[in-house]
């Protein structure tokens, strides 16, 4: 069995877009998703940076260089003028076009961005993708080393870019050495594996007793998809249980599921099954087996329940 920990997560920065989670190594050009200030590749201290500030650096550079190539033609013009008509209509002309062109790229630089930053991203997947492979080395090293908390950190990061069954699993493993809390960011649905897997199913129970609501359409399909698998398990029918209680959590869970909690009515708490009465009964032509199994279900453990009466 394993020796769980109390730990506590270091938090997951939201970001708006992806990208906003990779930073680039000015020294070397890898990149990475991970926090520390070290470079992955070349060691170097402090060579990272963001792919927003290198876009902003890039667009800043080839506006000046631009905005030069134009000051150069008005000085040419300006140069080249034969008498002073011409010098003055140049300068006019020259002044007039450099001004435009530096307020056109000054209201623009936004969206030139942008479109700089689409282009880095294109242009260097593959070297990103290396630079992420190299992160999850980083996160298999503290598995093996057994980190699980360091490993499992990563792992979350890095999974906010690329997603795949292993890291899935890996990150399933590292979450059976920590001690659950209700206060704690846990997921649930990102970690679902592709096929059937124990811890996955020992995990969700810890979870459910905690944050039933994170059980969500994609967690009950993979439970009722395992669910012969999880019946063999010591405690599978109480996570069947509990899978059906937090499905009773959402109003509109009751339509695809009704099957499944059917099968699961005589062994739902009372206040599940209260919430449970309380969506058939709006709606009691829709579940016509399932409001004869509620109404044994009342009959057999809360006949004399107040809450319970007059519901039919
Ligand atoms: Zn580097």
């Amino acid at each position: 069995m394993n020796v769980k920990s109390a730990v506590h997560f270091r938090r997951l920065p939201r970001k708006r877009y992806k990208f906003e989670r990779i930073r680039f190594c000015r020294r070397c050009g890898s990149y990475t998703t991970l926090w520390g200030d070290s470079c992955l590749s070349c060691q170097h201290k402090s060579t990272y940076t963001g792919l927003r500030d290198v876009a902003h650096a890039l667009n800043k550079r080839l506006s000046r260089s631009s905005l030069m190539w134009v000051g150069v033609l008005v000085s040419i013009a300006v140069f080249t003028a034969r008498n002073l008509t011409e010098l003055i209509i140049a300068l006019v002309i020259g002044i007039s076009f450099l001004l435009g062109y530096a307020y056109i790229i000054r209201q623009f630089s936004s969206d030139v961005e942008q479109y700089r930053l689409q282009k880095i991203l294109h242009k260097e997947t593959d070297i990103i993708l290396v630079g992420l492979h190299k992160d999850l080395e980083q996160a298999e090293i503290d598995l093996q080393a057994s980190r699980y908390k360091d490993a499992y950190e990563k792992l979350r990061e890095i999974s906010q870019l690329i997603d795949n069954n292993a890291l899935r699993l890996n990150k399933i493993k590292c979450l059976q050495h920590f001690i659950l809390r209700k206060d704690m960011e846990l997921e649930l649905s990102s970690l679902l594996p592709d096929t059937f897997d124990k811890n996955f199913t020992s995990y969700l129970l810890d979870v459910i007793r905690l944050q039933p609501q994170l059980v969500n359409r994609a967690v009950i399909e993979y439970v009722i998809l395992y669910k012969e698998q999880i019946l063999l398990l010591p405690y599978g029918r109480e996570l069947l249980v509990h899978v059906a209680s937090s499905a009773m959590l959402v109003k509109g869970y009751l339509l695809p599921f009704h099957n499944f909690i059917h099968y699961l009515v005589p062994e739902l708490h009372r206040e599940s099954l209260l919430r449970l009465c309380r969506q058939i009964t709006a709606e009691p032509e829709k579940y016509p087996e399932l409001v004869i199994r509620v109404k044994n279900a009342i009959k057999l453990k809360y006949e004399y329940d107040p809450e319970f009466q007059g519901l039919f």
